[in-house]
């Protein structure tokens, strides 16, 4: 199972995330969790991502494309699934979180997009403030996020239509409900996902090629 999440602050990202990478034993790579971890310990790439996150604003995609690329080849050598959450956030990320993808043979197999409204996110990211200390759950830097996120990362979701494997799940409900309905939703896709690698075919199909003319099945890829 190979996933992407996209979704605004406060849709159940990290929570949902947590649960598809238990349930189908995948790593799961959270950006957010990365950078914020990178600030807690104090590193040379916390000191530099710090303003950003306390800002609601977007780290440089250099930054993030790198923490992924080092992610995603651990993920296949872990055996090829993933779930992505906090990536992408814009159309170059996604273009460019695609090509790494493509180069390792790991592309998505499912772009899962979690819908809810702003006054429910509002709500839900300051009831959050109360509990965990999240520098950017303020009133301000909320709104600075979810405005960033109609502008920049809403768009990309037409994207992942287009390719046909958006699948869009109604967040405005119990993170159980929601999860449920994320699980259900993914195991009815999975027999048709779990794709062999053509290099990993049991069987020598270098035949088929004639036996189908060159523009036959054969000629084309699995991609
Ligand atoms: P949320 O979706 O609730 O804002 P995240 O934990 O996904 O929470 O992200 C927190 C912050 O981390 C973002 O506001 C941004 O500063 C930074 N960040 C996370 N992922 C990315 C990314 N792909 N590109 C740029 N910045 C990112």
């Amino acid at each position: 199972m190979r996933i992407l999440m996209i979704a605004p602050p406060g849709a159940g990202k990290g929570t949902q995330g947590a649960l598809i990478a238990a349930h189908f034993n995948i790593p799961h790579i959270a950006t957010g969790e990365l950078l914020r971890d990178h600030v807690a310990r104090r590193t040379a790439l916390g000191q530099s991502v710090k303003g950003y996150l306390d800002r609601g604003e977007l780290v440089p995609d250099q930054i993030v494309l790198d923490m992924v690329r080092d992610a995603m080849i651990a993920a296949k050598a872990a055996g090829r699934g993933y779930v992505l959450d906090g990536i992408p956030r814009n159309m170059e990320q996604a273009r460019a979180a695609y090509e790494i993808a493509r180069e390792l043979g790991m592309t998505a197999d499912v772009a899962l997009h979690l819908q809810a409204d702003d006054a429910e996110l509002t709500r839900r990211l300051l009831a959050r403030a109360a509990l965990e200390h999240r520098s950017d759950d303020t009133a301000e830097v909320i709104a600075q996020r979810l405005a960033l996120y109609h502008e920049v990362t809403a768009p990309i979701v037409a994207w992942y239509r287009d390719r046909g494997i958006l699948v869009t799940v109604d967040a405005m409900r119990s993170a159980h409900e929601v999860g449920r309905e994320i699980l259900v939703t993914l195991e009815a896709m999975r027999p048709s996902l779990e794709h062999v690698p053509a290099d990993e075919l049991p069987m020598d199909l270098t035949g088929l090629g004639e036996a189908f003319g060159a523009a036959g099945p054969a000629a084309s890829t699995s991609e």
